[in-house]
């Protein structure tokens, strides 16, 4: 799907756009818009405008031996290692709201899928790039590629190709990572009696969702940082690493706690026990919801990005001593049962009653 040869404008391939027909750019076109819609879309100006933008990222590998400017790009994994690749697609007004900024669009789209790579044990290293835009807008693409590169450079990831294409707003991002060779964590192995851990807070995405679909209010101190950690998660690849010859299984919670956990569970053919009142929660969830409203929203609201592992119970100081020296709160919330289901309760054994939906995709 990406670094395309021919027959439509690829961020690898910026020399051949003035050499198509306007009957192959046509056919990428999701609403056959008009010739001269077109042609100022995809005019050489605007496209060296937009290559200039994208081919610009301080962030230079040494294992990219071919960048962007080519049919595709040509990369060198190092020996012994297996590659780890992920991709995922954020559709305005399914993924982000109309009104979320270019720059927050681009943060979160890489954020998700390096999230990705961290619930496998990965070091991400490149990542290609597919954007469908309304109309070629230089200060939406400048804010976008500020947001994209800010999250990409933090964590040493090259853009090395992509495609541009005409239609409602939509960003596909493929990233690639590395991991030593046999030591990728799955979903499927979380055995009995291990530990449940989860990285960060869990809820505050929810809350923030809320608050912009108008269903709850939050007091202008707490907004900021709410808001931030919707649209500016934090993909948690120290931790990722840092997992690797230790926990069982992993995933990184994008469709809330109880239907993430759920993954593993079913293809670990495992149960587990959570405990509802373990739940880490930030000081602004505490502070403007009930505890009931608090948990709920920890067990069951998406787009948390944090990490959700199991680890045998006999590693778990030599695990907690690694995950020290890094700057990420992490918290026991339960164990693995060898009876498969979920058990939500209290510490003090009492079953928890409330909601466990997550969010759907379709
Ligand atoms: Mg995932």
């Amino acid at each position: 799907m990406t670094n395309f040869s021919s027959g439509r404008t690829s961020l690898n391939d910026s020399t051949e756009i003035n050499t198509e027909t306007n009957e192959s750019i046509l056919k990428y076109c999701y609403s056959e818009p008009s010739f001269i819609e077109l042609v100022i879309f995809f005019t050489m100006t605007e496209f060296d405008l937009i290559t200039h933008y994208f081919a610009t990222q301080n962030q230079h590998r040494s294992d990219v031996i071919q960048n962007i400017g080519d049919d595709a790009a040509i990369v060198s994994p190092p020996k012994q290692h297996e590659l780890a690749i992920t991709t995922d697609t954020l559709v305005a007004g399914v993924h982000f709201l109309e009104t979320t900024s270019p720059y927050d669009i681009a943060y979160k789209s890489l954020a998700v899928n390096l999230s990705d790579l961290a619930a496998m044990g990965a070091t991400p290293a490149w990542v290609t790039l597919a954007i469908t835009l309304p109309k070629a807008d230089e200060d939406w693409i400048q804010a976008f590629c500020s947001g994209f590169f800010t999250l990409a450079n933090r964590y040493q990831v090259q853009l090395i190709g992509g495609d541009l294409t005409h239609g409602p707003l939509s960003i596909t991002v493929q990233a690639i990572g590395f991991i030593p060779c046999g030591q990728g964590i799955r979903r499927s192995q979380a055995k009995p009696d291990d530990l449940i851990y989860v990285t960060g807070t869990l809820g505050d995405a929810g809350l923030a969702l809320q608050y912009l679909q108008d269903e709850t209010k939050i007091t202008p101190e707490h907004l900021s940082s709410i808001l931030l950690r919707l649209n500016r998660p934090e993909p948690r690849i120290q931790v990722g690493e840092q997992l690797r010859n230790v926990a069982h299984a992993a995933i990184d919670i994008s469709d809330g706690l109880v239907a993430d956990l759920n993954h593993i569970l079913t293809q670990s053919q495992v149960g587990a026990t959570l405990f509802v009142d373990s739940l880490p929660l930030s000081e602004e969830l505490k502070h403007l919801l009930s505890i009931e409203k608090a948990h709920h929203l920890a067990l069951t609201a998406g787009d948390d990005y944090e990490l959700c592992f199991t680890i045998p119970k006999h590693k778990q100081s030599e695990f907690e001593a690694k995950l020290s020296r890094i700057p990420c709160r992490y918290t026991c919330i339960g164990t693995i049962n060898k009876k498969p289901g979920l058990n939500l309760c209290y510490q003090d054994g009492t079953l928890y009653q409330g909601p466990t939906h997550g969010y759907q995709h379709f």
